[in-house]
């Protein structure tokens, strides 16, 4: 039996993950859920998963979901009520779902508690990767992406020697506008940019894969997972979204997984690692597909994720500000304040603005990320 505790249990990466579960009652139980402000879900979830624990954002949402759950269930609320979920002794793995900065203490909390951590909040690496991946090595705790390229690089490194990797890449679908020039890009709309060929996933990130913001992301958090120089991790353009990644070893052999783009099958691969289990998915088929087609990545085109790569290299705050910012930008796109491209206006202001120190802790991270977020929602 593993026992879950599931940060982010409304989001799209949640409700995946618990669709996992129900697929596998005799071998899953969930021990926590937590949530935003979706109550409504919340309640449903944990009347059909009866957690041990739910958190909700806050203590008027706590109560209210006191008057619908029974009386054993644990209720907590805000950041606290998270750490106490993230470490709850019942769990085995705890599943960092939430989206932003929130899930850096949550992850660390988990670390410190000896759990496994199926990660699939991207700040928590990009913001503090130093400080994670030393926490987890300190601890003896493994860190498994649930994200889909870092789980392929995850499953195609499996038991090879670090000296034997010449270089990572990860696959870009090129997200909502990919076959968009830049002058087209001036008027699209919240709906334009929502609308993800492959990927079901959360409206953050659909806008992070259509500004390339979520590659550069991805490629920040893998050079922390996989412990590589930047110059060796490499993003190339497949728009079926087939190939989720792969590695080149030193013999120039490649290593590559490949699945038909499901979530759950990433998701479940964090809960079950080192095991394999089935999953509800579709079986690939290659002979349907018949064609994979691959292009170089146009930096010009996507001007964020080189400057995501700029961040990465310069490295202590960079990452914090350009997801910080980031954030800003894309909650202010969604509320149509700003344009498409004025994302990109945004981060490089606030970027050119910064002058990198080293952030020691989790402290000095929060201030340089208020800083950016300040910075971000007065340009
Ligand atoms: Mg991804």
């Amino acid at each position: 039996m593993k026992k879950i505790a599931l940060l982010g249990s409304t989001g799209s990466v949640g409700t995946q993950t618990l669709n996992i579960v129900s697929h596998h009652p005799e071998q899953f139980q969930v021990t926590a859920l937590t949530a935003g402000n979706n109550i409504e879900l919340l309640i449903k979830q944990a009347k059909q998963y009866n957690p041990d624990l739910v958190c909700l954002a806050t203590k008027e949402l706590a109560e209210e979901a006191r008057l619908h759950l029974p009386a054993s269930m644990r209720i907590v609320y805000g950041e606290e009520g998270l750490i106490e979920a993230a470490s709850i002794e019942e769990a085995d793995v705890v599943v960092t779902a939430i989206v932003g900065s929130r899930g850096l203490p949550a992850t660390l909390a988990a670390i410190d508690a000896g759990k496994t951590v199926a990660l699939a909040n991207k700040e928590t690496l990009v913001t503090a990767g130093h400080l994670v991946m030393k926490r987890a090595r300190d601890r003896g705790v493994a860190i498994v992406p649930v994200d889909s390229e870092h789980s392929a690089l995850f499953q195609c490194l499996n038991g090879e020697p670090r000296e034997a990797v010449n270089t990572l890449t990860l696959t870009a679908s090129g997200g909502s506008f990919r076959d968009r020039s830049r002058d087209e890009l001036a008027n699209v709309t919240v709906a334009d940019a929502l609308r993800h060929p492959n990927w079901s996933m959360g409206a953050k990130i659909t806008i992070d894969s259509a500004t390339m913001v979520n590659k550069g992301l991805e490629v920040i958090e893998a050079h922390w997972l996989f412990d590589m120089p930047y110059d060796r991790i490499q993003v190339l353009m497949h728009p079926e979204s087939i190939i989720h990644s792969f590695v080149e070893f030193k013999d120039h052999s490649i290593i590559a997984q490949l699945g038909d783009p499901d979530m759950r099958v990433p998701i479940q691969y964090a809960l079950t690692y080192p095991e394999r289990w089935a999953t509800p998915t579709k079986r690939l088929d290659l002979a349907a597909i018949a064609k994979l087609s691959f292009r170089e990545m146009d930096y010009i085109r996507f001007p964020c994720l080189k400057l995501a790569y700029d961040c990465g290299i310069m490295g202590q705050s960079a990452p914090t500000v350009f997801n910080a910012a980031n954030e800003v930008a894309v909650a202010r796109f969604l509320r149509e304040e700003i344009s498409f491209l004025d994302i990109e206006r945004v981060l490089e202001t606030v970027i050119s603005r910064h002058e990198a120190v080293d952030l020691p802790d989790v402290q000095s991270i929060a201030e340089v990320d208020l800083w950016a977020r300040r910075l971000a929602s007065e340009i």
